[in-house]
């Protein structure tokens, strides 16, 4: 397995395979990987020759006051994760290489950003867009592996790989939970024992509100308010947001919609955690 910093060499590693005609695909991540990350990784390891894994904390996605600096690191750790899930490269660039002095260029996806998490996290999906453009343009993968966990970064992404006419094929992958429901996150480290008990609430309240949705002949408003009102009762979880949008718009449903996807986002004492589960 390679393990490669720079700009100049990872896109060097890319041409030789090129030249080869080995397909490329492309696991981007911030590291700290558990086994949504390993999900990730197999499929692209079963579909493609060649398999990069980005690591890189992006501080151009991350607010004033969030989490960058105490955003959890383990490089040691992820590449044993990374060499005995089969991975060729990984790549790990630091900022002076992604962003150099002088650096003025961002890209922005419209409407579909300004809502749920990018409504308290302003400009983290221009951030986003910014690297995955950047990794997209230096390791020119044939597909790109994503979690539906991020699902509002997944339909940010798709609409710019389309807008922008990428030819990098966007897959999506299955949220992989913990046995209990809890979504996987690197962020689960944050959460004492009391708070990871109560963090069940999220996915708990997800497969219920599905439950609801189908046997309500899917009304949204009923679902909604049911998900809002296990909120309103918790203790020590409080709802930053709920929704329920169609799946392919983003937008809210309409006649037309034909899947529909429940969102959330919450905050067990001072750590923010989101989930969300097609209906
Ligand atoms: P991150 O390192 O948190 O930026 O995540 C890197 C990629 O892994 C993103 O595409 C995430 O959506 C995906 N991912 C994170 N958690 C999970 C999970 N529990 N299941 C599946 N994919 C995930």
């Amino acid at each position: 397995m390679k393990v490669i910093e720079t700009i100049s060499e990872m896109k060097e590693f890319i041409k030789e395979n090129k030249s080869d005609q080995r397909t490329i695909g492309l696991v981007p991540t911030m590291g700290f990987l558990h086994d949504g990350h390993v999900s990730l990784l197999k499929k692209s390891v079963s579909e493609n020759q060649i398999t990069v894994l980005s690591i890189y904390v992006n501080p151009v996605q991350f607010g004033p006051g969030e989490d960058f600096e105490k955003y959890p690191r383990d490089t040691k750790r992820d590449m044993d994760i990374a060499a005995s899930n089969k991975v060729d490269a990984v790549f790990l660039p630091d900022s002076r290489e992604m962003y150099p002095d002088g650096y003025l260029t961002y890209v922005n996806v419209e409407k579909i950003t300004e809502k749920l998490c990018g409504e308290t996290r302003p400009g983290h999906f221009r951030g986003v867009a910014t690297v995955v453009l950047k990794l997209f343009n230096i390791i020119k993968p044939d597909k790109a592996y994503f979690g539906i966990k991020d699902a509002q970064q997944l339909a940010v992404l798709k609409r710019m790989t389309r807008d922008l006419n990428l030819d990098t094929t966007i897959v999506e992958c299955p949220i992989v939970r913990e046995k209990d429901g809890l979504a996987m996150s690197s962020r689960n480290v944050y959460l004492s024992a009391q708070e990871r008990e109560r963090a069940l609430l999220l996915s708990k309240t997800l497969m219920e509100a599905k439950e609801l949705f189908e046997s309500s002949c899917r009304n949204v408003s009923t679902t909604l308010e049911f998900i809002r009102d296990s909120f309103l009762k918790s203790e020590g979880v409080s709802l930053e947001y709920a929704e329920i949008l169609d799946k392919d718009t983003f937008q809210p449903p309409g006649i037309n919609t034909a899947s529909f996807i429940a969102l959330l986002a919450a905050r067990v004492g001072k750590t923010r955690l989101i989930d969300n589960i097609l209906l």
